[in-house]
């Protein structure tokens, strides 16, 4: 690992780090969850799984909901509600959902086979309630224990005199047994529900549960951390900040997130430490973008004869934000410290050409550039647009990917190391080992939302300073980028190239296929040609690889036998890749059936067609990368949207059907890509939104990206006032701030140090 400061900030995927405390240290939370009596070496190694690992984690392991105990009934209460012949008169619904809290009585499978449902017994003090299921019976049969506390909602009816619920909602509240590793047992939760108030439920999982650790479990060993800790806690937010949006303080916030008394306190104590996670993490970014800027970088000569030449020679005339961004970076350059920018444009308004010129104003002043795309077939298409768009100015531009012979791949790394190669364009694997640069000075990251903050550091690195472009065409929203990108400054390209004639999306059932089809050929008869898309959301994925295959072979074999029909997907080889994408775009093929592999950046203007299949898998970001694919030339283009019919919750994996036919939707109806950035975030959440877990953005366990913005918003100016006035943090009232960076994210250190 390297040793950067910026090591700090949180991986790709990866939730915020936490710290290994030690014992008898400033921050009592700071210590190891294993000094909480209740955890051993199971739970520890189980919470340390969940990135629990200290005191403090574990008191960030906040509830996911609650359960209102003032809408919960006793058996005996949903007795008299059924059996009230006046219930309906009296304006109750009859079909009123209820929740009762009792123990596992009994429970057993009855009938067999497809006809096997399995009844389930649960008694409270004032009698007992039936659960049946019809199905998922041998997972609640595996699930139950007699003894366990379960909170079940559904709506009750009677059955031959048993008041009964069918396929209730299931809460496991605490189980038998669970009181082994300490604390009180079952006969506890009485306690609680009798005083009343939200009860927490907690997110668990099977190895949590396994060691005891199910809601119930979680509410001991909270409260007994909060019995033990909380009193000594120190707080975090400086005492102006709290006093000016009114937060309550840190050990309140903890109580009450857990244990709220009434639903004004939870909201004010999740909006406390909302604000802090995200207030926190934007000091670190504020300390992390001032360092680079303070750090001497190049100062480049920004009068370029090269990127003059260039613009001359274009068949077009930058438009005016191209020449506004390239007036952003060039400023950027020519002062003596590192760029460190984001260009955002929607696809197609042109963001090769400004990189471009950018980069040739670094060659002119003698350093080395890198271009780096997400996929090789990308970093290849790039390599042969940006050696078409510099014709022959003189500069040695070389492409690097892995599936080159070894002899040529030698070569080139000689010129890199020899600083020969003016321009190397490829993918990551441009920074792995064994890639050293004479002087590198500028670097393109295109489309890589993986790269993260720390990814941005560790490829800084590989140069002294060098300058860094993030480009991306994904509409990314504010609440994301700020956090993804927070250290950046960012210019953005609203507007595309003129003559543009916006893409025409259409949505068609599977059973209208036969009309797609007719209309793809009738393009084809035209001379255009088309995309065909297939979801295949991780490339490891065999079920999806083979479903693909399978579309092809019958695209091809069957439905356009007499086309010219190719295949693309990301098994395979690059010089197969190549080849495919060199026909398709040479003309040689009418159709491309591909994977996502495609969906960043493949430009081939004469393809006015772009059918997804099984659109309702794709996130909506995803599809609008994909749409932009056509719409490139100076024709009208189609993206047809073809959703697989009667797709359920389960096969979409996306939210079920409804979401998914609103994300289509708002597809439909927008060619925005800020509009669907926001409608996608809403729709999935941070987590998926770029279609990927590994997205490099942090997990807060409190703060939501998606409801948070204008917290968000507030933390980070407070955040950047903060590190802007203080930037040591040496000031006594932002001591707790300095406190917390150095027990919690050391390696923050160095940046305080700037005074
Ligand atoms: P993106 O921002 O999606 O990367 P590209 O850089 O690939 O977009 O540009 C899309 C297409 O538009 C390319 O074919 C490019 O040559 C062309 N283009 C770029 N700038 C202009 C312009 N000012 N006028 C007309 N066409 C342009
Ligand atoms: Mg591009």
């Amino acid at each position: 690992m390297n040793r950067e400061p910026a090591d700090d900030l949180p991986a790709p995927g990866e939730p915020l780090p936490s710290p290994h405390g030690e014992p008898g240290g400033g921050d009592p939370l700071a210590r190891d969850v294993r000094f909480v009596p209740g955890i051993g070496p199971r739970r520890a190694a189980a919470l340390a799984q969940q990135g629990i690992r200290c005191v403090r984690d574990l008191l960030f392991h906040v509830p996911r909901r609650y359960l209102d105990r003032s809408s919960t009934l006793t058996v005996a209460e949903v007795r008299a509600f059924l059996a009230d012949p006046l219930r309906a008169a009296r304006g109750a619904d009859p079909r009123r959902e209820v929740t009762v809290i009792g123990e596992v009585a009994s429970f057993r499978v009855m009938g067999a086979g497809r006809r096997a449902r399995l009844a389930m017994t649960l008694a409270d003090d004032t009698g007992s309630l039936q659960c049946v299921w019809f199905g998922g019976v041998p997972y609640w049969r595996r699930t139950f224990r007699t003894g366990m506390v379960l909170a079940v909602s559904g709506v009750p009816a009677f059955y031959r005199g048993i008041p009964q619920v069918v396929h209730p909602a299931v809460d496991r509240l605490s189980s038998p047994g669970a009181e082994e590793e300490g604390g009180a047992g079952k006969g506890d939760w009485r306690g609680l529900l009798h005083t009343g108030g939200l009860v927490p439920l907690y997110p668990s999982g099977q190895d949590l549960e396994r060691a005891g650790l199910d809601s119930g479990g979680f509410r001991r060993l909270i409260r007994q951390a909060m019995h033990l800790y909380l009193d000594q806690a120190q707080e975090t937010l400086p005492a102006g900040l709290r006093r000016e949006h009114g937060l309550v303080d840190f050990s309140v916030a903890i109580r009450n997130i857990h244990f709220p008394p009434h639903a004004a306190a939870l909201e004010e104590s999740r909006r406390r430490l909302a604000y802090e996670e995200l207030f926190l993490f934007q000091v670190r970014l504020a300390l992390h973008r001032r360092r680079i800027r303070e750090e001497p970088g190049i100062p480049f000569k920004v009068e370029s004869a090269l990127a003059r030449r260039l613009v001359d020679s274009l068949p077009f005339r930058l438009t005016s934000e191209q020449v506004k961004v390239v007036r952003e970076i060039a400023e950027d350059m020519r002062l003596p410290r590192p760029l460190n920018r984001l260009l955002q444009g929607d696809v197609g308004s042109g963001k090769t050409v400004v990189a471009l010129i950018a980069t040739l104003i670094a060659v002119e002043n003698g350093y080395q550039t890198v271009f780096m795309a997400p996929t090789e077939i990308l970093a290849e298409q790039h390599h042969r647009t940006l050696a078409g768009l510099l014709g022959d100015l003189p500069v040695t531009i070389r492409l690097l990917v892995g599936a080159q012979p070894a002899r040529l791949r030698r070569d080139i790394l000689e010129d890199v190391r020899r600083g020969t190669a003016q321009m190397l364009v490829g993918t990551h694997a441009l920074f792995e080992k064994g890639v050293e640069f004479a002087n590198l000075g500028f670097i393109v990251i295109d489309e890589q939302h993986r790269f993260g903050v720390l990814q941005r550091a560790t490829i800084r690195s590989k140069g002294r300073n060098p300058d860094v472009l993030v480009m991306t065409a994904t509409p990314i929203p504010r609440t994301l980028s700020l956090t993804l990108f927070g250290d950046l400054d960012v210019s953005v390209m609203r507007e595309l190239p003129p003559g543009r004639i916006p893409v025409r999306t259409l949505l068609r059932e599977e059973s209208r296929l036969e009309e797609v089809y007719d209309f793809v050929r009738e393009q084809v008869r035209r001379g255009r040609q088309a995309y065909f898309v297939y979801p295949l959301i991780e490339e490891s994925e065999k079920v999806d690889l083979r479903a693909a295959a399978e579309r092809f072979d019958r695209l091809r074999g069957h439905v356009f036998p007499d086309l010219r029909v190719g295949l693309m997907h990301g098994r395979l080889e690059s010089g197969e890749k190549e080849e495919v994408m060199r026909a398709f775009k040479a003309g040689e093929l009418d159709i491309l059936a591909a994977t996502t592999v495609i969906e960043v950046g493949i430009d081939v203007p004469n393809a006015t067609v772009m059918v997804i299949e099984n659109a309702e898998r794709f996130g909506l970001a995803q599809l609008h990368q994909l749409r932009g694919r056509v719409g490139r030339g100076s024709d009208q283009s189609f993206c047809i949207l073809v959703p697989r019919s009667g797709y359920s919750a389960a096969s979409s994996g996306q939210g079920g059907e409804d979401l998914a036919r609103e994300r289509l939707a708002a597809l439909v109806a927008t060619t925005d890509g800020f509009r669907i950035a926001e409608a996608d975030l809403r729709l999935r959440g941070p987590g998926d939104f770029f279609g990927t877990r590994q997205s490099g953005i942090p997990e807060f366990r409190v703060a939501d990206l998606t409801a948070d913005g204008p917290l968000l918003e507030q933390a980070r100016t407070d955040a950047f006032r903060l590190v802007a006035s203080d930037p040591g943090l040496a000031r006594e009232e932002h001591r707790m701030v300095a406190d917390h960076l150095r027990t919690y994210h050391a390696a923050t250190l160095p940046l305080l140090r700037v005074g």
